[in-house]
């Protein structure tokens, strides 16, 4: 499909499905993908193996920012998969566990992470003809991106989509422990003082919880199209 080089922005709850339509999309486009939930998830990766984090969960804010300058993060297009790298390493698989998910909103409250990791998706959206997914993308990442998806779905089909994920790749997991874990995960993602997960005026809801994966397509490239067609209604 043939579009301009715009920004669109994907922000939603864990496990809504945002990062399959922002492939999704970015794939019909022709547009760079960037899974900006992968970079909060490396950053605590890095935090666990270098002992800013302890075994209780708790976290040494100054050792953290001492270290931060030392992380590098880049994508890499794996079977037609983007994979986090971390430091040169590909640490795809490792950042998804449950404990990692876990620790990854207390290590995204930070003010200081989200600025590191802010800045450097700005920078890798700077040229746009790109899909980016997360929580604060329309709200602070890109504010004046062209189009803005929130997506969302009941925390029921949710847990069920993660649950059964974490089973197909091999990874222990029971629906209770899932569901009670994203259900903390909206909590402290919605609940923060820095940027928190919030539906912008601007952006267009896109409930999943009965939408196939074709038809969540079907619906974003239609107001994709109509968001354009204002956009350009208003210039002329
Ligand atoms: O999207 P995903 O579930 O992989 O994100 C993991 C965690 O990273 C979220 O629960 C949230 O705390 C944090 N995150 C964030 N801002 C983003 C993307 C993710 O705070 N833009």
């Amino acid at each position: 499909m043939n579009i301009p080089k715009i920004i669109i922005a994907i922000d939603g709850y864990s496990s809504s499905g945002k990062s399959t339509l922002a492939k999704d999309l970015a794939a019909k486009l022709g547009f760079k993908y960037i899974d900006t939930g992968a970079m909060y998830r490396a950053v605590t990766l890095f935090a666990k193996q270098n002992g800013i984090i302890n075994d209780k969960g708790e976290i040494d804010e100054e050792k953290h920012k001492e270290k931060l300058p030392g992380i590098d993060l880049n994508f890499k297009n794996v079977n037609d998969k983007n994979h986090i790298l971390l430091n040169g390493k590909d640490v795809e698989d490792e950042i998804r566990s449950l404990e990692i998910s876990e620790l990854t909103s207390k290590v995204s409250k930070l003010p200081f992470v989200r600025e590191f990791l802010v800045a450097k998706q700005r920078e890798i959206g700077k040229d746009k003809g790109i899909v980016m997914d997360g929580r604060d993308i329309g709200s602070v990442v890109f504010p004046d991106a062209e189009v803005k998806f929130f997506v969302t779905a009941s925390p029921e089909v949710r847990a069920k989509r993660r649950y059964e994920e974490l089973k197909a790749k091999g990874m222990k997991a029971d629906y209770d422990s899932v569901l009670n874990s994203l259900l903390e995960r909206d909590k402290q993602d919605t609940t923060r003082k820095t940027s928190p997960l919030v539906k912008t005026d601007d952006a267009i809801v896109i409930d999943n919880s009965n939408l196939s994966r074709e038809e969540q397509l079907e619906l974003a490239l239609k107001y994709i199209n109509e968001r354009l067609k204002n956009l350009d209604n208003a210039k002329n």
